[in-house]
């Protein structure tokens, strides 16, 4: 991934760095419905309507993401067919609307009618089988189902980028080390896997309380995070919510789907080259390293100079860019929504 950032006039120096997170924001918060449930479609009408910027006066919604099954413990029916369950393309749509679908295991749980028993693998891969089969998509998320211990370490194997859950980590970080907090530091997660705690509610009561005081802590914070998750909707608690993150966090967090925060991350710790010429600063990512299930690969750069910018030129790799030229934030973007 190449491009250049032509100056206005010749510059002195002329520097850039990734941002920390995504488009220079403070922190960021992640929310998923889990089981294929439909009430992601009533959050989607709301989440639509709201919006952080890209720190270049452009909005961009906010997201989530759904946690989807492959068949019924029950009758083996295929949860993506079933009318009672978000299906293969409502999941779709989903994507088209820049969220995530995130694997909860080909078969919910290890016993009833039809289970694959404590195989975790075997659930894992047999369902990013299905969902590349059925919609073209390759997922890069877990959440555990239920309480069952090994998915977390089974995730990692496959080749995800992390998992979630209220209290099975396998003793992997960020979860898995004794300092749980609803509200923690980005920097306690590893890069290249992490295992995330989450609050859940199917009480939205008790999920507007807990979320909204959440709030209250992370926009007093740098660089954290926390995540939350439900089955169901409580649809004027979920706007009552929703309102209220926009208005306290005021353009400074992410509402934004884990997949995408952590592929961010990975994306900034890629071998970058920056050239100087005249008055033009080049820039080249080295993508080499990438796994090919990376869907996102957004960078946003700080840059610095005594020398305004005047435009960004994109030559390989690169769908499109933004810039804001009083702040000097440079966003680049790529991203892969089909996959064979
Ligand atoms: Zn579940």
């Amino acid at each position: 991934m190449k491009f250049e950032i032509l100056f206005h006039t010749l510059p002195a120096k002329a520097t850039a760095k990734p941002a920390k997170l995504k488009y220079n924001k403070n922190g960021w918060v992640s929310e998923e419905w889990d089981d294929n449930s439909l009430s992601a479609l009533k959050a989607l009408e709301k989440l639509k309507t709201k919006f952080y910027t890209d720190g270049c006066d452009n909005k961009i919604a906010y997201t989530a993401a759904i946690a989807v099954n492959g068949r019924s413990n029950y009758n083996n029916e295929e949860i993506g067919l079933s009318v009672n369950n978000i299906n293969y393309t409502q999941m779709k749509q989903l994507i088209a609307a820049g969220w995530d679908i995130e694997n909860h295991s080909y078969y919910h749980e290890p016993y009833n009618n039809f289970n694959f028993g404590n195989d975790r693998a075997k659930n894992i891969i047999a369902l990013d089988t299905l969902i590349l089969k059925k919609i073209n998509y390759k997922m890069h998320g877990l959440v555990v189902p239920s309480d069952h211990s090994g998915f977390p370490k089974a995730a990692k194997e496959a080749g995800y980028i992390f998992s979630t859950s209220q209290g099975t980590f396998d003793g992997l970080p960020p979860g898995g080390v004794p300092v749980y907090k609803d509200v923690q530091d980005f920097d306690l997660a590893p890069i290249t896997f992490s295992s995330f705690n989450r609050m859940f509610y199917d009480n939205w009561t008790e999920m507007e309380n807990n979320v909204k005081k959440a709030i209250d802590i992370i926009v007093q914070k740098n660089h954290h995070y926390f995540r939350f998750a439900s089955h169901g909707i409580d649809e004027a608690a979920y706007n009552r919510i929703i309102d209220y993150f926009e208005t306290k966090t005021n353009d400074k967090i992410l509402f934004i789907p884990t997949r995408e925060i952590m592929e961010y991350r990975l994306m900034a710790s890629l071998p970058i080259s920056y050239q100087l010429s005249h008055d033009r600063l080049v820039i080249e990512i080295n993508t080499a390293s990438l796994p090919a299930r990376c869907r996102w690969k957004d960078l946003s750069f700080i840059v610095s100079s005594d020398a305004q910018i005047k435009s960004i030129t994109l030559i390989n790799g690169i769908d499109r860019a933004t810039f804001n030229a009083q702040t000097s934030l440079v966003n680049i973007f790529k991203q892969i929504t089909s996959w064979n």
